[in-house]
């Protein structure tokens, strides 16, 4: 092929050949682990693949099926149970590729008004799942960072401007011990310093928000809160209805991180946990953790789209014409970014075809297996349970073993393809963790890993 090919050209063999290879991965069952693998191999297994004249396509699949895709771990296979797992659905993964295929650019309703619709239904839903105003609105940015950097850029030009501070001014958020290290990143970049309140048992709370603010010698620099709704360590859920008031209080900008844990909203066995959320002023989840999308996908919600879109909207005169309708605002003014993937829709989709009921299940089986699991681990005299799991993550040890041996029983599982775990600190001890998501994880799959620590 090659030479001649016209790269705009429907090539049927191509199309084929692609498609057989995503029906292929969609058909998996189960999905393989797989493994790491060593990129100076892969690299030179690489080498003068690009050339002027083009390569064989059947070649070139093959590299990436045989050679290169071995060493890519799935995050959406069932024994994967590090970081935070993923589980897009069939359905979510299907559209995905169509997404791809429609070249949608999902900066405005003048380009995309149809993408932009049905991404703003879901995000209404999630709104109304967080008892967010009917003024709620929001976008699809690419993952948790993204979002927490954008909402953050909102809440410093915003306190800035309540209090009458200028551009330079030494400006603060408060923020626990257990935020996420995006936040620490993105007040770096936005020239922001944290207030850091000490937890109680790990959980920011509106006591300890209001003690420290008292205590503090400049309160007035501090523009903003940030609540995590589970933790990414331990699934822990902070207090948010008792911080509301002491952030509305202090005219704080109440910033709540649910990357991972804003998809419990959907579990009502744990609803309750995020009392008060419905005051935050932006909010974000990660749909591409436990709302089943693919990636990437994080939703972003403001309370008043209003103020995002003052400080986020792009000044060029080319783009005058997607500003032309007064009140509305579009997709590109609410974060930093202009260009977008419309990488709402796929979850869009999954959720109308499978129902909210299923995302609801799918989010217990999590919640439950972590729960039996915790019921496991107290059940083995060698093992000892850390915290009563909040969400889908089991922070337990082992009596007697040091870092090394976590290490050990970590490598042997990954070797044999049994699971992926890996061990993290907690208060300062190297632990085992145990992160469900996916909702296929069996308990079969949890005995044989504990079983490893006998
Ligand atoms: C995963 C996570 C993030 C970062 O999200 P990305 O999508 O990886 O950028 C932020 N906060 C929390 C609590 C998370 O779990």
């Amino acid at each position: 092929m090659g030479r001649d090919r016209d790269m705009h050209t429907h090539d049927e063999r191509l199309t084929r050949m692609v498609l057989t290879a995503m029906h292929d991965r969609l058909a998996m069952d189960p999905v393989p682990l797989d493994r790491p693998g060593d990129v100076a191999t892969l690299t030179a297994a690489l080498s003068g693949l690009i050339t002027p004249e083009g390569a064989d396509p059947h070649d070139v699949m093959s590299l990436w099926t045989d050679v290169l895709a071995p060493h890519v771990m799935s995050s959406d296979a069932t024994n994967f149970l590090a970081f935070i797992p993923a589980a897009p659905t069939k359905a979510a993964l299907l559209f995905d590729m169509l997404v791809s295929g429609a070249s949608i650019q999902g900066i405005s309703a003048l380009e995309a008004a149809g993408a932009i619709a049905a991404e703003n239904q879901v995000l209404r839903f999630i709104a109304d799942l967080a008892g967010m105003p009917p003024e709620a609105g929001g976008v699809f940015v690419s993952g948790g960072s993204a979002g927490n950097l954008s909402a953050l850029t909102v809440a410093r030009d915003v306190g800035r401007h309540r209090r009458g501070l200028g551009r330079g001014s030494a400006t603060r958020v408060a923020v626990s011990d257990q935020a996420h290290s995006s936040i620490h990143n993105a007040l770096s970049i936005l020239d922001m310093t944290a207030l850091e309140v000490p937890t109680h048992d790990h959980r920011l709370t509106g006591p300890a928000l209001a003690a420290a603010l008292a205590a503090d010698g400049d309160p007035g620099s501090v523009v903003g809160v940030v609540a995590t709704a589970g933790t990414t360590n331990a699934g822990i859920i902070d207090d948010l209805a008792s911080i509301a008031p002491v952030a509305g209080e202090h005219r704080l900008w109440f910033h709540v991180d649910g990357a991972y844990g804003g998809g419990g909203l959907m579990a009502p066995s744990v609803r309750a946990q995020y009392a008060g959320i419905e005051h935050a002023d932006s909010f974000i989840v990660d749909p591409h953790k436990w709302l089943f999308a693919p990636y990437d996908c994080a939703a972003l919600l403001y309370r008043e789209p209003r103020l995002a879109r003052a400080v986020h909207t792009q000044d060029a005169s080319y783009l005058d014409v997607i500003h032309a309708g007064g009140d509305e605002w579009n997709p590109s003014d609410l974060a930093y970014h202009l260009t977008r993937r419309a990488r709402g829709l796929p979850l869009w989709f999954s959720l109308a075809v499978n129902g909210t009921d299923a995302y609801a299940r799918a989010v217990e089986r999590s919640i439950e297996l972590a729960r039996w699991t915790a019921r496991r681990v107290e059940a083995e005299p060698h093992l000892r349970l850390l915290r009563e799991p909040t969400l889908g993550i089991v922070l337990f040890e082992r009596i007697g073993w040091a870092p090394a041996d976590y290490d050990r029983w970590s490598a042997a599982l990954l070797d044999e393809q049994v699971a992926l775990v890996t061990s993290t600190k907690w208060e300062g001890r190297t632990v085992g963790r145990l992160a469900f998501l996916h909702p296929r994880t069996s308990q079969d799959l949890v005995e044989e890993i504990l079983a490893r620590m006998a």
